[in-house]
């Protein structure tokens, strides 16, 4: 099944836009998160990109070839591909991922 690319909504004031991003801002700061969801593993992936430098270190680390980079940030298109080994989260030097197994 295919992956399906939308954004987080836990907070109200979220602004969803028409290609999924959401800007959140709390005490004046701004957060830009990008949720990837598989329904095939019923697995979420979660990427700040206020935190993701782009380096690439969870490209280099995922087994499975997960994550691209895309204008200098990660993105999570093969996420239907995650055997769920957590490396990825453990390589971000900035702790830019959230998976919801690791
Ligand atoms: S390892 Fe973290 S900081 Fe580096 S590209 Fe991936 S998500 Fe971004
Ligand atoms: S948990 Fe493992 S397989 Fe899944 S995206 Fe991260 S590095 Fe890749």
């Amino acid at each position: 099944m295919k992956a399906r690319l939308h954004s987080v909504d836990t907070l109200h004031k979220a602004r969803k836009t028409s290609n999924s991003w959401m800007r959140i801002r709390l005490n004046g700061g701004s957060l830009t998160v990008k949720k990837f969801e598989s329904d095939a593993l019923e697995i979420t992936i979660e990427i700040d990109y206020d935190k993701c430098t782009g380096a690439g270190e969870c490209v280099d680390v995922c087994p499975t070839e997960v994550f691209e980079l895309v204008d200098g940030k990660s993105t999570a298109p093969n996420i239907d591909e995650c055997i769920e080994c957590c490396a990825c989260v453990e390589a971000c030097p900035t702790q830019a991922i959230k998976h919801t197994s690791c």
